[in-house]
């Protein structure tokens, strides 16, 4: 499989997504206005509020956290405080919330962060636990989705971070097609995980080489299956 692809290099494999400034892979552009027509039916305005990232945004995200630009969150979302920190911890804190540069899921356009639309504006989402359970604005939709993932009927979706593994927090509001993406995940070797961080200009690059075995079983391969 495509390098490129798998790094978040290119966007040869993407389609636009109909109105809106996001793509995403377009084997998957029929299954998700299914998935998004039959919430409509049920009431929910099923949206997107992240599908694809290229590797220099999520170099950026990666960047501004590792030189403490950015606030570092601990499992609990209050801040942690950069300065007492070790460069592995911070290597370990980021990875609990974002990917190491070219090694995102979001970089195969296969997975999309959701919301709905009809409670939420794309301003308001923080993307938050709360907001997709209890009374939180998005929780319906999820309790929908709930259903149809458990009746094998959201179309080929399911959730990567569902449950805390101790890899990525769980991000329910995080979705994945996994024909396509179990396929991507296969490709993604340890070889190409440890070569895109050799080949890259990522902030603490010593660290995560030094770590690479384990950031790569706890964070990529440590997720949630259908
Ligand atoms: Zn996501």
């Amino acid at each position: 499989m495509n390098i490129e692809i798998l790094t978040g290099k290119t966007t040869e494999h993407l389609v636009p997504l109909e109105g809106t400034k996001f793509l995403i892979h377009k084997q998957m552009l029929y299954d998700f206005l299914r998935l998004q027509k039959d919430a409509a039916a049920d009431g929910f305005d099923l949206k997107i509020i992240s599908a694809f990232r290229d590797f220099e945004r999520q170099l950026k995200i990666w960047n501004s956290k590792a030189s403490g630009e950015r606030q570092l969150l601990d499992d609990q979302e209050r801040p942690l405080p950069f300065d007492g920190l070790s460069s592995t911890e911070i290597v370990f804190a980021i990875s609990r919330w974002s990917a190491i540069p070219g090694s995102s899921r979001h970089h195969w356009g296969t997975d999309i962060d959701i919301y709905d639309g009809n409670t939420q504006t794309m301003e308001s989402v923080q993307l938050v636990p709360s907001e997709t359970i209890g009374n939180g604005p998005s929780a319906k939709l999820h309790e929908w989705l709930d259903a149809k993932i458990e009746n094998k009927g959201a179309y080929g979706f399911y959730r990567p971070y569902a449950t805390d593994r101790g890899g990525v927090a769980p991000e329910r509001w995080h979705l994945s097609y996994y024909s396509l993406s179990r396929r991507f995940m296969e490709n993604y070797t340890f070889s190409l995980f440890k070569k895109n961080i050799e080949e890259n200009d990522i902030l603490l690059k010593n660290v995560l080489l030094e770590h690479a075995h384990e950031l790569y079983q706890r964070f990529f391969l440590n997720i949630d299956l259908p």
